[in-house]
């Protein structure tokens, strides 16, 4: 039980997304209560409302349009669904949402492909721990922790590739790239009980990537082997040279998704100093179109104004970069009260939208905050 929810954490920590700016068209006519057309359309369409969903081929398309209906109805803009990867059940879906008139993001897992079955066929393309251990058969943490390497040629294109083919799936608006950074080498403080660790440094165990390639790249540019360092978290171009490498697939990803008349999406820790400080990735040097930081203020033991101080760090560092941010709520520790102060604080702290996760665990009384919400 406790590991299960552990895994439901920290998979829901992996999954995120952001999505685009919204469309100011349409001309409306002064309304009943006397709001003018500019009015109601700013409001409208300046925050924007996403749910994270994962895919199953199983179910039918009228299960389907019945979950993107209810959606729509409660006043959700957009789904981030995930179909691991599949095409095939994205070109299935996205008419569905879209004909109930709702936005669709491609949302994949990046760096961390468990069971790619593609990858598994070449055990070099995974990341290498500090102690020697690779991800594809020693895994951090859980299970499903299988991360590639971001430098390999091998394994760095093999996820632009996957992005690529979702990116030509018509009708979808965004690829949302998540578990878009290193292992986590710090632990949300809330889970570390769970895992009965203590983390007040960098453990071995699980930084990474010290691969081979890895390894020889920096060494060729630095003259030194951070496996020789004595504490190589003090090193900072080995940090940075990490930092570079995922925003190096970001970049390429941007490129990929543009080519094909999508925007690029993500979703990421919760504000850039922290992701650096946790999970190597700076979101905010990133060529993306908007980010969707997981706030999950219950796996940092932080109450809910949290929500709006690290929203508005975000908006903060992205304020020059034309990048929004749409902040990422978690639902099972949010109640219709809790929810409806988080959707306040993050459209106080500038935020353009805001996200939850997931779909599955809507409850009735927190759609109906989120129904309320947009009237306030
Ligand atoms: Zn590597």
């Amino acid at each position: 039980m406790k590991i299960m929810k552990l895994k439901y954490v920290l998979l829901s920590l992996i999954v995120s997304f952001c999505t685009v700016s919204c469309l100011d068209n349409g001309k409306a006519t002064r309304n009943s209560e006397g709001k003018s057309p500019s009015e109601e359309i700013t409001e409208a369409s300046d925050f924007k409302y996403w749910t994270w969903i994962t895919a199953d081929a199983k179910r039918p398309d009228s299960s389907y349009t019945a979950e993107f209906k209810k959606y729509k109805n409660y006043g959700l803009d957009a789904v981030l669904i995930n179909t691991a990867t599949d095409p095939q059940l994205l070109t299935r879906l996205t008419p569905l949402a879209v004909d109930q008139g709702l936005e669709v993001h491609a949302w994949i897992m990046a760096m961390n492909r468990p069971g790619d079955s593609v990858a598994l066929q070449h055990p070099e393309w995974y990341a290498v721990s500090r102690e020697g251990n690779s991800a594809f058969d020693t895994r951090p943490y859980v299970d499903y922790y299988q991360w590639l390497c971001p430098t390999r040629e091998g394994s760095r294109g093999h996820v632009l590739s996957l992005v690529e083919r979702l990116a030509k799936v018509k009708g979808v608006t965004s690829i949302h790239l998540d578990y878009i950074r290193f292992p986590d080498i710090f632990l949300p403080v809330g889970l570390l009980p769970k895992y009965d660790l203590k983390q007040e440094r960098e453990l071995p165990e699980f930084d990474f990537c010290y691969c081979e390639v890895c390894v020889a790249e920096f060494e060729k540019i630095h003259h030194k082997n951070p496996l020789n360092m004595e504490n190589p978290a003090i090193d900072m171009e080995w940090k940075q040279f990490r930092l570079n490498k995922i925003k190096e697939v970001v970049d390429d990803a941007y490129q990929i998704v543009h080519k094909n008349g999508k925007i690029l999406t993500a979703a990421v820790f919760p504000y850039p100093e922290m992701s650096d400080h946790m999970v190597r990735q700076r979101w905010d040097k990133w060529n993306i179109d908007a980010v969707l930081p997981m706030i999950y203020n219950g796996f940092y033991n932080e109450e809910i104004d949290w929500i709006g101080f690290a929203t508005k760090q975000g908006v903060e560092d992205l304020k020059n970069n034309n990048v929004e941010l749409h902040t990422g709520v978690y639902l099972p520790d949010m109640d219709s009260v809790k929810l409806s102060k988080a959707i306040q604080l993050a459209k106080e702290n500038g935020a353009k939208g805001i996200s939850f996760f997931d779909g599955g665990a809507f409850t009735q009384e927190t759609l109906e905050a989120v129904k309320a919400s947009k009237s306030n």
